[in-house]
C-alpha cells in the first residue's frame, strides 16, 4: 500500500457558514479514522489549507469529493508526494484557525509579511502545517 501526502490551498465560500464548518470537521474525524486518514486544516474566514494523508486510493478518493464541494473554490494543489511515514499520524484531522497561530510560529514562516497560503511552495507548505499541528498540540497538552 502506497502512502501519499496531499496538500491543497483553497478559498472559502459564503455557503461555508459557522455550521457548514462545524459539519465539516465532524464528518472529517469520523470519515478520516475509518479510512485512516491523518492531516491537518488551517483555516480563516478567507482560505483553507488542509494536508491529507493516507492510502493512495483513498486519499484520491476524498480529494476529489473536496475538490467539488461548495463550501469552498479556487482548490490548488500544492503538494503529492509518496511518503514512507506520516507527519500527521497522531490527527484524524487537526484543525486549526489561523487566528490562532503562535505569532513567533507564523513569524518564522512569512518573515513579517502578510501571509499568503497560495505563494506556499510545496515545501513551505508542509513545513509550515508541520510547525502549526505540533505547535497547537504542545500548546494545548501544556493547558491540561
Ligand atoms: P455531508 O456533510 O452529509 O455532505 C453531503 C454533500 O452535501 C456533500 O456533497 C457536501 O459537499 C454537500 N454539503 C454538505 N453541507 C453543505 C453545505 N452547508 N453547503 C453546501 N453543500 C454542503 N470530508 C472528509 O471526510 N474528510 C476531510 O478531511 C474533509 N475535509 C474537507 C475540507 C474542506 C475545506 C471542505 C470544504 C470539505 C471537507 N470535507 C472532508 C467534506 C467533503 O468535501 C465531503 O463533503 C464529505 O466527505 C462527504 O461526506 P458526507 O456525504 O457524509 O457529507
Amino acid at each position: 500500500m502506497q502512502l501519499v501526502r496531499l496538500i491543497y490551498v483553497s478559498v472559502m465560500t459564503e455557503a461555508c457558514d459557522t455550521t457548514a464548518l462545524q459539519r465539516i470537521l465532524e464528518v472529517s474525524r469520523t470519515k478520516n479514522t475509518a479510512r485512516k486518514i491523518t492531516g491537518v486544516l488551517c483555516y480563516d474566514p478567507s482560505f483553507f489549507l488542509q494536508c491529507l494523508e493516507g492510502p493512495k486510493d483513498t486519499v484520491n478518493a476524498l480529494y476529489g469529493d473536496i475538490v467539488r464541494d461548495v463550501r469552498h473554490k479556487d482548490v490548488t494543489l500544492l503538494e503529492y508526494v509518496t511518503v514512507e511515514e506520516r507527519e500527521f499520524g497522531a490527527w484524524s484531522m487537526a484543525f486549526v484557525h489561523a487566528s490562532t497561530i503562535d505569532k513567533q510560529v507564523l513569524e518564522k514562516h512569512t518573515q513579517g509579511l502578510r501571509f499568503d497560503p497560495f505563494e506556499l511552495s510545496s515545501e513551505q507548505a508542509n513545513d509550515f502545517l508541520v510547525d502549526v499541528a505540533h505547535h497547537t498540540s504542545r500548546h494545548m497538552a501544556a493547558q491540561r
